[in-house]
């Protein structure tokens, strides 16, 4: 089957953006992945060998040029996890408003869909348990984590302003944790820094006393919701992601079972505004998308751990 349609990915060589970009080659679309690779990387693209993929090493804070039709815009670039966030402030702010403007632009030029990857960051430290899309957040504009929290939370105003004022048919996907094989083993997030540590026999290091709760979505899962969202017209945001809670204890616990690891457990100071509990409620992914995840933690974090055992 041949698919004549093209899209565009925005941060395509990142960890969710380059399964995505496998994902709908297979799907036989037309790609364009787009990444500046601050925080991405073209190794992630390398097992793509189709004729039907671009990519373009491009800055998308800097204005945007593309002769194709495009049918669907993935707006994913931004980095993404806290230690790249805190060391990249400013890009992290340009990306989620400047790069945010830009892509909406293109999509009303192209009269595009235009999906914008945002985050349970927009949530802050919550104060309402489980997260309902409802929900407004906490959010400490001028904490270290608001250069992230406040670019994707501006990002989904200016979506918003365009679906209403400009008629661009804008979906707003609300992303929770999510892991996977192809996630940079040295971003600072819990699921590669605990994978790493119990592969290499180095201590597991716990952010404060490991009580402080996520719920890890696999990311074949994240990537059919943020597929599925682009086929329907529901304009407002939706929370993506596994409502299976866990605490960072058990989740290190779990990690250290699995990769059979005797490293120590230790604590280390928990880094300001780290949320204390995250998990989505996800009855509108269930009702609208008819999506909900399929890979449990358990399967999900051995095929991780098996793909990191291979690229060590
Ligand atoms: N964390 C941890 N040890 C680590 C890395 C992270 O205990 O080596 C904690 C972190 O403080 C947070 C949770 O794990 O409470 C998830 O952190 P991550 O950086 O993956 O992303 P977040 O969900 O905070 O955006």
């Amino acid at each position: 089957m041949k698919n004549n349609e093209t899209v565009v990915v925005t941060g395509g060589a990142g960890f969710i953006g380059s399964h995505l970009c496998k994902y709908l080659l297979e799907k036989n679309y037309k790609v364009i992945c787009i990444d500046n690779l601050v925080t991405g990387t073209l190794k992630n693209l390398e097992s793509i060998k189709s004729g039907d993929f671009i990519f373009i090493n491009h800055d998308i804070t800097e204005y945007i040029e593309i002769k194709d039709n495009l049918s669907i815009i993935f707006h994913l670039a931004s980095p993404a996890s806290p230690v790249d966030y805190l060391q990249l402030p400013i890009q992290t702010l340009k990306v989620g408003a400047l790069g945010t403007h830009n892509i909406l632009g293109l999509s009303k030029s192209k009269r595009a869909i235009m999906l914008l990857a945002s985050t349970s960051e927009v949530y802050g430290d919550p104060v309402e348990h489980p997260q309902s899309e409802e929900y407004w957040g906490n959010v400490n504009p001028v904490g270290p984590r608001g250069v992230y929290d406040e670019a994707k939370r501006f990002a989904e105003a200016m979506a918003m302003a365009y679906y209403r004022q400009q008629g661009v048919m804008t979906r707003i996907a609300r992303i929770f944790n999510t892991y996977g094989p192809y996630m940079r083993m040295r971003d600072g997030r819990v699921v590669p820094n605990f994978i790493m540590q119990c592969l290499l026999g180095k201590e597991i290091t716990i952010y404060g006393n490991g009580s402080q709760t996520r719920s890890f979505c696999y990311i074949d899962d994240i990537v059919e919701g943020l597929y599925r969202l682009t086929q329907c017209d529901y304009p407002m945001p939706v929370n993506l992601g596994n409502a299976q809670e866990i605490s960072i204890l058990e989740f290190a616990n779990k990690v250290k079972e699995i990769t059979r690891s005797k490293g120590k457990i230790v604590f280390r100071p928990l880094p300001e505004d780290d949320p204390k509990k995250r998990m989505p409620d996800i009855k509108k992914a269930k009702t609208i998308l008819n999506w909900k995840p399929r890979v449990g933690l358990e399967e999900g974090l051995t095929k991780t751990i098996s793909w990191f055992k291979n690229n060590l």
